[in-house]
């Protein structure tokens, strides 16, 4: 922080003097009568000194808003934003002694015991508290911002005079009434009041540093929780140049306005976790161009749905569906609907014309102001309002926007706004698009034509018509070998598809191709007995020491449904417990909460369908816990009277990491419940390992789920496990008891003689070849450091996460946190251009965030992936990818 001017050498007022409160109320009145009648400029600086000394003595809460008003050139006169910017760092504080003694009554302590020094002259002081410099004993220089004395019973007196008044007039005014202006006030008040509660905003700052740890350009100082008391803070020292002086920035204004626009919508849209008071005295600026995030007195809160909200209505509005975007902002932000809906088509049409009038006709001169006073009259004339959480976004938003403008006057916060939501979609945008119509038109003509034949008659949503990770150009395959795949066009490319998995000995292995020639020449059964299906079965227990029996299947969707109805039928219970962002298949109960929709607590998740045509039942007998999080695992005492099972990943594809602590936690509790423990292996079974994560872990499941690998390439699938629950599905041979205590399995093509042979091929050559495993882990390795030096080199944010042949990667700074908050800040539009940018390159990626290595890939293949790596994120950063 750089030196202040320091203006004020004197207390706030003890108490709250009505008189400067009338004063200043007057002035601003006052001055806009003054404005009509003549505009006397030469009155203005005078004007603004008196109404700043009002605001002062009028006490804390009139100082806020002295402070927006800073921020709003757009509003009041220059002489006025220049006075009144006092306010945001260079308000009245406390003297030495009086700081001295503020600061010894927090600690309980001398001042020497803590601090080796401090500065008692503060650095800066808004309306509520004052920060000085200091060093602790260890040396490190730290930022002490301490409550000033009697401010909190100021907020309290300028909150009760307030309430007061906003009751009188509530009482006296319908229009009041209706704004519902007393429980909109008394949400403020609480922000308010929360402003000088010191815990309150350590854990807040806590929260907020973490969201931005690993940022390329956010910085929060970080909390020293030993030294954090109700009315004091101490942090790490953050030096910065003011935000009213970024001018002294090393970097082009536009850009730095643009930066704050978007950590201002990465928190609001992202972390759903906002600074809820963005004004220059609380935003510093590196010289290179980083912003310094201080004061965590309001934040704004969203829930996942609300952001969900957020993001689905910019969303819309972007493509300009001002239809659907009415139905979103309606849905998520509006109360009091009643009457709206009883006359939804004209509201529908009138709220239609504001949209498009803001997102597109104005949109160049775009008004976060306007904006909100339009909307704010529409939903009042149909009786309805905002919700308190909108009326809070539209505050930061305002805020921002006043900033912003004041650091580069021409921004286009329309603009930047579209920029933003558009990298967090899947979609390309229409200039990304044109370029790779152009490439891939000459590139895979063939292959573009399919699809065009192909969407003609097929549905395939996993490869052409992609469920949320569309799949624009897709390539068809005319051979595969080994760890390449050749298209129609003839173009060959590095496949890290491995086909979703099944192919670890690559394409085509000779194991696998003889063992189906083989098959096919001996006859493929079903729904007969034969010898392949028992030997799989046998290699499936020797594999897995928990595992007693085997029933096969034909996916790894069918296997996680198998399991669950054994241990539902064993345990007489119907509720299933999952984790967040797992996926056991496309069953309705193997998608609840488990992809990019989320609901509830992050702590405890409500379960929330991962798709519509969802059994509504299905989700409520869902409970949803938190990979990692031990202590949440008290919840299953409290439910474990109406659990059929948990069902995990061990390793989730999503981080490529086996907790182990949490998984032996997870077991230890389940076991002591009686409540059965399945492990979906149906990715990691024999990928990480020969008897997969639970091998590596140490850890017996009493299931396990298969897939993918174990039927070499053909469909298949296998639950395996304790007896005592495979043999639910076992016939007791009496027909009545089979109907009262048994649960049915089936299944026409499950353990289908072919597909046992090529499984049996494939679980034999890993089972023979142990080192295939160190290869692996050993490329995975090498492949994964090649990555991270390609971003590390650029300054990409981008996390991989890699373990034995599975990679999972995401451009995004986040690596802390739970499922739902290290998605949350993916770039999603550039995982899936990568895809694209790759094929340039000569490597097949699938569209999403996760591919896979199989031990058919050369060292020469390997070097393609990491230059076509390379070679791609210079490509879009040339395209404008990873703009900051
Ligand atoms: N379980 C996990 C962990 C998976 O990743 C998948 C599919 O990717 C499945 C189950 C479902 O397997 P399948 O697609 O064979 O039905």
């Amino acid at each position: 922080m750089s030196a202040s001017p320091r203006r004020f050498a004197r207390n706030l007022p003890a108490n709250f003097p009505a008189k400067p409160v009338v004063h200043a109320l007057a002035h601003l009145v006052g001055y806009t009568a003054a404005r009509i009648r003549s505009p006397r400029e030469d009155l203005r600086t005078e004007e603004a000194e008196r109404l700043l000394d009002c605001l002062v003595q009028a006490g804390p809460v009139y100082m806020k808003m002295g402070q927006l008003l800073a921020t709003r050139s757009d509003l009041v006169p220059p002489e006025w934003v220049q006075t009144l910017r006092t306010l945001q760092d260079d308000a009245p504080h406390m003297d030495a002694p009086q700081s001295r003694a503020a600061i010894e009554r927090e600690l309980g302590a001398p001042m020497n015991s803590v601090f080796r020094e401090f500065d008692p002259v503060p650095v800066a002081s808004g309306s509520v508290a004052q920060v000085h410099s200091a060093r602790l004993l260890d040396g490190q220089k730290v930022a002490v911002k301490l409550v000033k004395d009697g401010v909190p019973r100021q907020i309290d007196q300028n909150l009760r005079a307030m309430g007061a008044a906003v009751r009188l007039a509530q009482r006296a005014s319908s229009a009041v009434a209706d704004a519902d202006a007393v429980r909109r006030f008394g949400e403020i008040a609480t922000l308010f009041r929360s402003q000088a509660n010191m815990l309150h905003e350590a854990s807040r700052q806590k929260a907020v540093y973490r969201n931005f740890e690993g940022h390329p350009y956010v910085r929060v100082p970080r909390v020293i929780p030993e030294f954090v008391t109700p009315r004091m803070l101490t942090m790490e020292f953050m030096e910065g140049i003011r935000g009213n002086a970024a001018h002294e920035v090393q970097m082009p204004q536009a850009q730095l306005a643009r930066r704050l626009q978007d950590t201002i919508y990465t928190m609001l849209y992202m972390h759903g976790l906002s600074h809820g008071d963005p004004h220059p005295g609380n935003i510093l600026f590196s010289e290179s161009g980083e912003l310094l995030l201080l004061d965590y007195g309001i934040t704004v809160e969203l829930t996942e749905d609300e952001k969900w909200g957020l993001s689905s209505f910019y969303y819309a509005c972007t493509r300009k569906e001002w239809d659907v975007a009415v139905e979103r902002f309606t849905a998520h932000f509006v109360t009091g609907t009643r009457t709206l809906r009883r006359k939804w088509d004209a509201y529908r049409a009138e709220l239609a014309a504001v949209l498009e009038h803001h997102f597109d006709v104005v949109s160049n001169r775009w008004s976060t102001i306007g904006y909100f006073r339009d909307v704010s009259d529409l939903l009042k004339r149909y009786g309805a309002r905002y919700t308190s959480s909108f009326t809070k976004v539209e505050l930061v938003f305002l805020s921002c926007e006043g900033f912003a403008t004041q650091l580069d006057p021409e921004i286009n916060i329309w603009d930047n706004a579209r920029r933003f939501t558009d990298r967090y979609s899947p979609y390309m945008s229409k200039e990304v698009r044109e370029r790779f119509d152009a490439h891939f038109g000459t590139q895979i003509p063939s292959s573009l034509k399919m699809r065009d034949r192909a969407n003609n008659s097929l549905v395939a949503p996993t490869h052409i018509n992609r469920y949320f990770f569309p799949s624009t150009y897709p390539v068809f395959v005319k051979d595969a070998a080994g760890g390449r795949i050749r298209d129609l066009d003839g173009n060959e490319y590095v496949d890290l598809s491995g086909g979703y998995g099944p192919h670890i000995l690559g394409y085509s292995h000779p194991v696998v191709n003889e063992a189906i020639i083989s098959g096919v020449t001996a006859g493929n059964v079903n729904g007969i007995g034969h010898e392949p299906e028992v030997e799989l079965a046998e290699l499936l227990v020797d594999a897995f020491p928990a595992a007693e029996k085997a029933i096969l299947c034909n996916s790894g969707t069918e296997s996680v449904l198998l399991a669950v109805r054994l241990c539902r039928a064993y345990r007489r219970r119907d509720v299933v417990v999952k984790f967040e962002g797992h996926y056991h298949g496309f069953s309705d109960q193997g998608m609840v909460s488990s992809w990019f929709r989320f609901t509830g607590d992050k702590h405890a998740p409500e379960p929330i369908a991962g798709t519509l045509g969802s059994d509504s039942g299905v989700v409520r007998n869902t409970l949803v816990f938190q990979y990692g999080d031990i202590g949440g695992l008290d919840r299953l005492r409290e439910h474990a009277d109406r659990l059929a099972c948990v069902i995990v990943e061990p390793m989730p594809s999503s981080t490529a990491a086996i907790d182990e602590e949490f998984l032996s936690a997870l077991r230890r509790t389940t076991a002591d419940l009686g409540i059965p423990l399945v492990f979906d292996e149906v990715v990691t079974g024999f990928r990480v390992a020969y008897g997969g994560a639970q091998t590596i872990a140490g850890i017996e499941p009493d299931l396990t789920c298969l897939g993918k690998i174990i039927g070499g390439g053909l469909p298949c699938g296998a639950v395996v496990g304790r007896a005592e629950l495979t043999d639910m599905a076992r016939s007791s041979e009496d027909p009545f008891l089979d109907y009262e205590k048994k649960a049915f399995a089936g299944g026409t093509l499950s353990g289908n003689s072919l597909t046992c042979r090529a499984g049996n091929a494939v679980l034999t050559h890993l089972r023979d070849h142990p080192t295939l495993y160190e290869d692996l882990e050993a490329r995975t390795r090498w492949l994964r450091a090649e990555f991270e030096e390609s971003t590390r080199k650029r300054g990409i944010a981008c996390r991989i996460n890699a373990r034995g042949s599975i990679f999972s990667l995401n451009f995004s700074h986040r690596s802390a946190g739970v499922y739902r908050e290290r998605m949350a800040g993916s770039n999603f539009k550039a995982t899936i251009a990568l895809a694209y940018y790759m094929r340039k390159h000569g490597v097949y990626l699938p569209e999403l965030h996760s591919f896979l290595l199989s031990a058919a890939h050369t060292d020469d293949d390997l070097a393609v992936v990491g230059k076509a790596f390379d070679l791609s994120l210079t490509d879009m950063a040339g395209d404008g990818f990873f703009v900051t």
